[in-house]
């Protein structure tokens, strides 16, 4: 699960240097490649950055993505400073005025429109600038979803009460609101739920573009644009398996052959990033504690929050490390479950819970895999105090 510039890096790093993050910009463009070569030339693929906008990450998927999903005024800021090369869209529920300000300034390629409220405010910012192209907008719908459509997910975001998009009749009565704005609307976006596996995503890319279809036959509309949103499943508990891109892109070229009008786009982020990164650390102590093992990790949740937000055991390789300069008996664990904590005084500083390892000793290394999306990004780092970890992008 390691790969091999990554073992060596980890070997060779001071022990003062840990934790740190390594990330393998190499495999992350061959996964990429491989991704965009599993899909039909027609879809669009685009990354969406708050899975990891590290710019040495959003550089190395340049060549294989054809934009960027951000979703704030920062991201999009920091979005096409690292890439200006590559169109923006700008989703995300609660966008300030400044924000679409700052978004028009920077001439965003699409805006993906959460309400009606905002739809009104972003066609009177554009009606300020006459002498600008006018604003290409996707309407984010909230689409219910069949039953069991959504059977897995993680995290489903639509097809029920959300924060997320319009309601399908509300993104309807939005279409009045458009005559003689400023406003282009190119199509349709939905992002309904994360950790969708292929057959799953592919029912909700049928949905959702048949539903476009449906709205654009109603209307009298070209819709020529459907994005389908992203979050695609990874699996914590098989750090080896992969979504099912081949299959994905097959489905994906007979719901583009159904609707030849239509551009698809996806929008993924973890699926994308995660296998690329490792959080790599140290065992600080090793004790029992009532017929329990527990290694203390040096770091903590506090730079991976990814196990105490999924409340999952994380997946972590054991790199031992041979020499013991102490003159007491190296603290161990043999041949039976192990809680690997971090250095935070709370219980919930848990990366992985009674995992049985064969032998983990205070000194020998600990790489967490599937460490390169919603993995630093999402952690409360100054809790605590302790200094933040090494990033190391290895090319
Ligand atoms: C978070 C998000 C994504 C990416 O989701 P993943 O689960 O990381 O693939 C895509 N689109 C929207 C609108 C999102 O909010």
């Amino acid at each position: 699960m390691i790969t091999p510039s990554v073992a060596a890096h980890a070997g060779h790093l001071p022990a003062d240097d840990l934790p740190a993050y390594v990330y393998d910009l190499a495999a992350l463009a061959e996964h990429a490649r491989e991704v965009r070569a599993a899909l039909p030339a027609s879809v669009e693929l685009y990354y969406a950055a708050k899975a990891n906008p590290a710019p040495q990450i959003l550089k190395a998927l340049a060549p294989h993505v054809s934009g960027y999903e951000v979703s704030s005024g920062g991201e999009l800021a920091h979005v096409r400073d690292a890439v200006p090369e590559l169109p923006l869209a700008f989703g995300g529920p609660g966008k300030a005025e400044a924000e679409l300000r700052r978004a028009l300034d920077l001439r965003v390629e699409r805006f993906h429109v959460e309400s009606e409220n905002e739809l009104r405010l972003l066609a009177d910012l554009a009606d300020e600038r006459p002498g600008d192209d006018p604003v290409d907008i996707l309407l984010r719908v909230n689409l219910p979803v069949g039953d069991g459509e959504l059977g897995g997910a993680a995290l489903a975001m639509g097809g029920r009460p959300s924060p997320f998009g319009l309601d399908p009749r509300r993104a309807e009565e939005c279409l009045p609101l458009l005559r003689g704005r400023r406003l282009r609307l190119r199509g349709i976006h939905a992002h309904l739920a994360s950790g969708l596996d292929a057959a799953a995503q592919l029912a909700v890319a049928a949905r959702v573009t048949d539903w476009a279809a449906g709205l654009a036959a109603r209307h009298g509309l070209a819709l020529g644009e459907v994005n389908v949103g992203g979050g695609m499943a990874v699996d914590y508990a098989r750090p080896h398996a992969r979504f099912d891109w081949a299959a994905y892109g097959a489905g994906l070229a007979e719901l583009a052959a159904r609707h030849p009008d239509v551009t698809l786009r996806i929008e993924p982020g973890r699926a994308l990033t995660v296998h690329c990164g490792w959080y790599l650390t140290e065992v600080l102590d090793l004790k029992h504690s009532h017929g329990e093992a527990f290694a203390v990790l040096r770091g903590g949740t506090h730079h991976m929050r990814t196990p105490a937000a999924k409340q999952h055991d994380h997946p972590f390789t054991v790199l031992p490390v041979g020499e013991w300069a102490r003159p007491w008996p190296r603290p161990a664990a043999l041949d039976e479950p192990v809680t690997l904590s971090g250095q935070l005084c709370t219980p919930k500083d848990t990366l992985a819970s009674r995992v049985p390892v064969a032998e983990l000793r205070v000194g020998d290394r600990v790489a967490f895999a599937m460490a390169g999306a919603y993995a630093w990004n999402i952690s409360h780092h100054d809790f605590l105090m302790h200094p933040a970890p090494g990033f190391h992008f290895l090319s």
